[in-house]
C-alpha cells in the first residue's frame, strides 16, 4: 500500500467509498463525479501507477478485472445495454490518479469515442 495514494486508501477501507465489489485481487467503487448514470472504477488492490507498469506478470489480476467488470456491469443492469470500459494512461490521456484504474461506464448512449484529431 502507499499510504499517500487516495486509490490504496479506499482499497484498505481507510478512505470512504462505494464500493461494490471487492476480492482478494480487485475493488470496485463508484466515481465521485460520475460522467454516466453508471460509472464504477474497478482497480487492481496492489498500487500499480498506471498501465503501463502492468505486464505478463500481472494476467491473473488482469484477469480478474475484466471478469468483475462484466459482474458489475450485470448488478448494475447495464450488460445488456452496453457500456465502455476505458484507461486512461498518462498526461496525454488526462490520467489524474496514479495508481491504475478502468472505468465502467454506461447507462446512456456514450456517443462516439473521443478521438479528436
Ligand atoms: P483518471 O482521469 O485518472 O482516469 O480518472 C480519475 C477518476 O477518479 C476521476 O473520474 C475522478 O472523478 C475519480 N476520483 C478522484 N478522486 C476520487 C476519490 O477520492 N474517490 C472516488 N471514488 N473517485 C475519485
Ligand atoms: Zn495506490
Amino acid at each position: 500500500m502507499t499510504t499517500d495514494c487516495i486509490f490504496c486508501q479506499i482499497v484498505a477501507g481507510q478512505a470512504p467509498a462505494r464500493v461494490v465489489h471487492q476480492d482478494d485481487l480487485v475493488t470496485a467503487f463508484w466515481d465521485i463525479r460520475p460522467v454516466a448514470p453508471v460509472h464504477i472504477l474497478v482497480v487492481p488492490n496492489r498500487h500499480y501507477e498506471s498501465l503501463r507498469e502492468m505486464g505478463e506478470g500481472d494476467g491473473a489480476v488482469l484477469g480478474r478485472i475484466v471478469q468483475v467488470a462484466n459482474q458489475v456491469a450485470r448488478q448494475e443492469g447495464i450488460d445488456r445495454s452496453g457500456y465502455r470500459f476505458i484507461v486512461n494512461v498518462g498526461p496525454d490521456a488526462g490520467q489524474i490518479v496514479y495508481h491504475v484504474h478502468f472505468h465502467l461506464i454506461g447507462g446512456r448512449p456514450l456517443g462516439p469515442m473521443v478521438l479528436r484529431r
